[in-house]
């Protein structure tokens, strides 16, 4: 425990894609583990007001927190590695500093003054910052800052970790400045210089790095640091090295030799012990260690790009690790199955994973994959979307009503077997409005759901619009579909299960977001098992 929150803001130097995020969460892993209360925290320098409204193609997969926030993907990686839930104040964009900002202007909250980036946006951003330190949860607080020091959008981000300094008084908070060390080959050299232009673009805002996190692909000499230190103005036990890893997963560790968690705690005037990090070992050793290996299918539409399905990718790592299993996850693109094809590109696999997803594009293929592994007992985990389409699969192939259909596909389906919720039908604005966060579950006993989670009483993250319909219940229940799980308040369906197949599930919700290194999803970890017994029974 400290006496007042001290702060780390964590910029980015050279190059995007440096794996801020990843630094933010090893760091925070080290602080966590040798017992403060860190949280991490995301500013966004772009103008929407969450990434709810962004295709994956832009921004990777949307991350929902516990309170219903839909935010950046860094928040998952915070939460695998913390295994502390996030809420709504850890993740910031521009667009809601702005949004705050105008509204007070509406109301009239500035008295008549010209309402300007400084003080007012960087007074709103200081606010947003300190929601956290002054929440009385947490000892340290680390704010990772998107984008690339120099971009014209991150500029008053910058300045309010300016006067944020001054305000906060020396050892409360320092700077942590990710830059890139880049490897010239025909050189034969690690080059420095990029470095000292990004640290010098930092040093225009008015703000030093305190400590330089250095990504490369080759080991940093004692004198590339003693010239990194020298020409950035930092001292030498400061640069730190952060070389390629084979899994993020081995970056605490990695952290640790070079000793950032102790530069970090000597700078905040705080004590630094060893941290325990037994546990975090415990799964590394398993995940590197696996005793048989299963191949499931991820099928979905944006499978080319890793991190659409960032979350249930890391939810394989942790359920792979929890049965001693390495999980080869294989990406189907859902537009390219079909009814022909399905069986060369599923018959070899041992689990299919159908991905959740929004619109009309591939959903035809999602359904022949669920039909497929359905009539060949494959296990099956459907999430959200991929729940969705096992429900129209069934209406359409068991229960004989062809044109079974979600009305997000097909508004005028004679069998609306996925409907709209009553609560959705006047909703006009896309951002923010569909039912988002945590919902609580009540699982039916003797399910494999029961079986998974080992209670009765769940609660689970929501991310849709789109539910199952009760209307058709009794019809697609008698036909061999149980519904298995429900919100107890609403009676909305959120689990379904063929009791007759070897392992098949359908999740209304996201099970993938709660997912972390200390807790492997009960549901990921069951479905990998199943898995691995389908295919020794194969
Ligand atoms: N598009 C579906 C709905 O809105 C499913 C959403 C999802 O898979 N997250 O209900």
């Amino acid at each position: 425990m400290t006496t007042h929150p001290k702060y780390i803001f964590v910029t980015g130097g050279v190059s995007s894609s440096l794996g801020k995020g990843i630094i933010a969460a090893s760091l925070a892993k080290l602080l966590q583990a040798q017992g403060y209360r860190t949280t991490i925290q995301k500013l966004d320098p772009y103008i929407n007001i969450d990434p709810g409204t962004l295709n994956p193609y832009e921004h990777g997969e949307c991350y929902v927190t516990d309170d219903g926030a839909e935010t950046d993907l860094d928040l998952g990686h915070y939460e695998r590695f913390l295994n502390v839930p996030t809420s709504q104040a850890n993740n910031v964009t521009t667009g809601r500093i702005y949004q705050s900002v105008i509204d007070k202007e509406r109301r009239g909250e500035f008295l008549g003054k010209t309402v300007q980036v400084i003080p007012h946006i960087t007074d709103e951003i200081k606010h947003r910052i300190q929601i956290l330190g002054n929440s009385g949860d947490y000892d340290i607080i680390i704010t990772e800052i998107g984008g690339t020091v120099g971009d014209i959008e991150s500029l008053p981000y910058i300045e309010a970790v300016r006067q944020l300094q001054w305000d906060l008084g020396e050892n409360n908070a320092l700077v942590i400045h990710l830059t890139l060390v880049p490897y010239l080959s025909a050189a034969g050299e690690l080059k420095t210089k990029p470095t000292q232009h990004s640290v010098k673009t930092l040093m225009e805002s008015g703000v030093q790095a305190d400590i330089l996190v250095c990504r490369t692909e080759h080991e940093l000499s004692d004198g590339i640091k003693t010239k990194l230190a020298r020409f950035c103005n930092v001292k030498k036990e400061a640069v730190i090295q952060s070389i390629d890893a084979s899994t993020i997963y081995d970056v605490p560790n990695l952290m640790l030799e070079e000793g950032l968690d102790k530069v970090v705690l000597k700078q905040l005037d705080l004590n630094s012990d060893q941290p325990d990090l037994s546990q975090w070992n415990e799964f590394l050793s398993r995940h590197k260690n696996p005793k048989s290996q299963v191949t499931i299918g991820l099928i979905g539409k944006y499978v080319e790009l890793q991190d659409s399905y960032k979350s249930i990718l890391e939810a394989f790592i942790h359920a792979g690790a929890e049965n001693e299993v390495k999980v080869n996850v294989e990406s189907i693109h859902s537009e390219y199955l079909s009814k022909d094809n399905v069986k060369e590109k599923l018959s070899h696999l041992d689990g299919v994973l159908v991905a959740p997803g929004f619109g009309e594009r591939g959903i035809e293929g999602k359904i022949d994959a669920v039909r497929y592994v359905r009539e060949h007992n494959i296990p099956f985990l459907g999430i959200c979307l991929g729940m969705q389409m096992a429900v129209i699969e069934y209406s359409r192939n068991i229960l004989g009503l062809d044109d079974a259909n979600s009305t997000e596909m097909d508004e005028n389906t004679a069998h609306p077997v996925i409907a709209l919720m009553e609560s959705q039908k006047d909703v006009v604005n896309k951002g923010g409005t569909m039912r988002l966060g945590s919902w609580d579950c009540n699982v039916e006993t003797d399910t494999l759901a029961h079986k998974s989670y080992g209670h009765k009483e769940i609660k689970e993250r929501h991310r849709h619009r789109f539910e199952f319909n009760n209307d058709y219940k009794a019809q697609i229940e008698a036909a061999g579909l149980k519904a298995t799980g429900y919100n107890p308040e609403t009676g909305l369906v959120e689990i379904v299960e063929i009791p007759t197949h070897n392992w098949f599930v359908g999740v209304q919700y996201h099970p993938e977001y709660k997912s972390t290194v200390a807790n492997p999803h009960p549901l990921f970890v069951s479905f990998v098992a199943a898995a691995l017994e389908y295919k020794d029974n194969k």
